[in-house]
């Protein structure tokens, strides 16, 4: 075809999601059978046996339309959270709740607010709706720019999106941090507040965003998700807490009707079910990160602090150089392309076989080069 049709140009302009790669992709790659998947934060613990047993053909009726309403599942979570329901809209993962809030909230040219490197959806789905999006690069330490969203606050933004524990950088706004925050915001912001990796937070220490934004009077949306901690990424169940049903009614609309199929509201159920499943897990992870990082430590790599199963760090050279040398020793790291960060990698937690494999590629990877800076 020689002619071409219009396409909306705020897509068009996209820039494209940088999705981790494919174990099969890795093996032809790479020539290894046994691969080290460590670029997509997934749990290499897999998921509760509850889970499987509830997806046990016998349970489920894969001829059913699925309740769009989601309503046994957002029960369970309105009891965990000690939430109202009717505040929680579940999705086909929390980034379709990503898309579906863009598209509820923003008018072409109402601008937003958010952190760069970030997770790349917060950028993509405002963009699509025409919304531009304004970046806050992280500090030279590896942390939030408190002072600089504070500033960017001022000019009134419809949204501002965050991440914390933030993808990829690994750090968790503090409560002080997000105090000034609240402080700062006017009713016009609405606080996009992603807690995809909540869970591996150190609970001495952490912000817990449903339950401290509940008693502000900020408009905000909560994104969590089943991806992560319980190990639920292939069946795409995350969920939106929002601070009053306007919003989740702008939600519910903006979202397909049977978002979320009947195999993941059946696994999501159960998965919530065991917790003591999701936080041995969590308590494996954590161990091996902080295993992981001193031996990058170690190595002379300095990884962000992290509250999340990933590290992210400097190389010494162009990250996509170092994921390919990695990849050929069968391990799959995620090369960040941001402008500004792409020297970094950002590597998940993987089981303690596989974290070693990774710390032995790194260290191959340094022989015979000048040591990172
Ligand atoms: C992994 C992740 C998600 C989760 O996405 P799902 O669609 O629920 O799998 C959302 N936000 C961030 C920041 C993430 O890293």
């Amino acid at each position: 075809m020689t002619d071409s049709i219009s396409l909306n140009p705020h897509i068009v302009a996209l820039p494209p999601y940088n999705a981790g790669m494919s174990i099969g992709a890795a093996r032809r790659a790479s020539g290894h059978h046994s691969i080290a998947r460590l670029a997509s934060n997934e749990n290499p613990d897999g998921c509760s046996p509850a889970v499987l047993a509830a997806l046990a053909p016998a349970m489920l009726e894969p001829w059913r339309y699925s309740d769009p309403a989601c309503t046994v599942l957002r029960e369970a979570l309105g009891e965990h959270l000690a939430t109202d329901p009717h505040r929680i809209v579940v999705g086909n993962g929390s980034e379709e709740m990503i898309g579906a809030l863009s598209r509820a909230l923003l008018l072409p040219g109402e601008h937003v607010v958010t952190v760069t490197p970030s997770f790349g959806l917060h950028e993509i789905e405002p963009r699509a709706m025409g919304a531009p999006v304004l970046k806050i690069p992280m500090t030279s330490d590896l942390n939030f720019d408190l002072p600089a969203i504070l500033e960017a606050l001022s000019r009134r933004p419809k949204l501002l999106m965050l991440s914390s524990p933030w993808n990829p950088v690994g750090p968790a706004l503090s409560p002080a941090g997000l105090d000034a925050i609240l402080a700062t915001m006017g009713r016009e912001t609405v606080l996009v507040f992603d807690e995809a990796y909540f869970e591996y937070a150190d609970e001495a220490t952490r912000v817990d965003g449903v339950a401290t934004l509940a008693a502000t009077d900020v408009r905000y949306v909560v994104l969590r998700t089943f991806s992560k901690a319980y190990g639920l990424a292939g069946l795409r169940v995350g969920y939106a807490v929002c601070s009053d049903l306007q919003i989740a009614d702008g939600i519910r609309k903006a979202k397909t009707p049977f978002n979320v199929n009947v195999a993941a509201q059946t696994a999501a159920i159960a998965a919530l079910g065991d917790q003591a499943w999701m936080k041995a897990s969590v308590a494996r992870t954590r161990a091996e990160r902080e295993r992981v990082a001193s031996s990058l430590r170690d190595m002379g790599y300095g990884p962000a602090a992290s509250q999340t199963n990933f590290l992210f760090f400097q190389c010494h050279c162009d990250s996509t150089i170092a994921a390919d040398r990695l990849l050929k020793e069968g391990v799959v790291v995620k090369p960040w392309r941001e402008e500004g960060y792409e020297r970094f990698l950002r590597v998940t937690i993987g089981h303690p076989d596989e974290n070693d494999r990774l710390l032995l590629a790194l260290r191959t990877l340094t022989v015979g080069t000048a040591p990172p800076v």
